[in-house]
C-alpha cells in the first residue's frame, strides 16, 4: 500500500519513520504493517511539530525511530501502548557536523515554545547518546507533557 517514498511534509518522507534496523534484524516488514490511520498520525506529527522546527533551524532533523509495528516495538523494549505503535511518536536527533551550531537542546526548546506537542521526553543515556522522543495526537487535546530520563525506566518532570 505504501512505498516509503511518500512525502509527509517539505523535508520528511515516510521511510524515515518506517525504516528500522530492528525490523530488518527480525525479518519483519515494518512498513507493511502501517495502517492509513498510522500514516495520518505520522503526517500530523510532521506538519504540526517536526517540520515547524525544521523550518526554524534549517538543518536536517533525523529520525532514529518513528512508527513501530507491534513486533518491532516489543523487540525495542517499548511499552505496549507506546505512541510509536500508532505513528504518533518519533525519536529525533541532530548530526553535529551538519547542524551549524544548533544543538538538540535548542530543538527541545523550540518544540516546547512553538509547537502543540503531546509528550516530549529528553532521553539521555550514560554512554552519552541522546535523543528527543516527541509525540502529537489528533483525537484529543495535546498534553504538553515534559519528562526526562537517563535510563528509559525512571522518568522525572522536565523543568524548562
Ligand atoms: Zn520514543
Amino acid at each position: 500500500m505504501y512505498t516509503g517514498n511518500e512525502r509527509l511534509s517539505k523535508n520528511f518522507k515516510l521511510h524515515e519513520f518506517t525504516d528500522s534496523e530492528k525490523a530488518t534484524k527480525l525479518g519483519v516488514d515494518n512498513l507493511a504493517q502501517l495502517t492509513q490511520q498510522n500514516y495520518i498520525n505520522i503526517e500530523a506529527l510532521c506538519v504540526n511539530v517536526l517540520q515547524k522546527v525544521r523550518d526554524m533551524i534549517e538543518v536536517p532533523i533525523h529520525v532514529s525511530s518513528g512508527f513501530r509495528c507491534r513486533l518491532v516495538n516489543k523487540a525495542a523494549g517499548g511499552v505496549s501502548k507506546s505512541q510509536h505503535t500508532k505513528g504518533e511518536a518519533a525519536d529525533i536527533y541532530l548530526i553535529p557536523a551538519e547542524s551549524k551550531g544548533w544543538t538538540l537542546w535548542d530543538v527541545l526548546k523550540l518544540i516546547v515554545r512553538h509547537t502543540d506537542f503531546d509528550q516530549l521526553i529528553w532521553e539521555t543515556r550514560p554512554n552519552g547518546s541522546k535523543w528527543i522522543h516527541v509525540s502529537f495526537v489528533t483525537y484529543r487535546k495535546n498534553r504538553h507533557n515534559k519528562l526526562r530520563t537517563n535510563d528509559g525506566i525512571h522518568y522525572e518532570i522536565l523543568e524548562i
